[in-house]
């Protein structure tokens, strides 16, 4: 379990660990990843420290959801997929819940 004391996501939220700032509203903040799977990737995170996604307070989820509409607007990307991942085994990284946004431009599913 990750305390809010050690948890980078709390530290970026309050600005103790740099990230680059996307849009921020009163419960919820976003920001790109730093290990981005594709230009553009970006994570939304409540401001409210909770590990997965049921221990999140549905009052976080409304931001959330409306900030991810405005990404996906803004990326001006027809296709897009929002993941959120929960427990280890299910490759959570960081204990704290977070949704990527992450852009599939045309020709990205083709390969070479
Ligand atoms: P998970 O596998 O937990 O769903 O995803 C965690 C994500 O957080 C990864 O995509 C990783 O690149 C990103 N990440 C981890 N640490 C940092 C950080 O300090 N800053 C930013 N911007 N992203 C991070
Ligand atoms: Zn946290």
């Amino acid at each position: 379990m990750t305390s809010l004391a050690s948890c980078i996501f709390c530290k970026i939220i309050k600005g103790e660990i740099p990230s680059f700032k996307l849009i921020e509203t009163e419960l919820a903040y976003s920001f790109l990843d730093i290990g981005p799977l594709a230009k553009g990737h970006s994570l939304i995170i409540p401001k409210v420290h909770a590990e997965k996604l049921h221990e999140l307070p549905d009052s976080s989820l409304t931001d959330i959801l409306s900030i991810a509409k405005k990404i996906a607007l803004a990326l001006e990307c027809e296709n897009y997929n929002i993941l959120q991942n929960n427990g280890r085994i299910a490759h959570q990284e960081v204990g704290h819940v977070h949704f990527h946004v992450i852009p599939k431009p045309a020709g990205s599913d083709k390969e070479g």
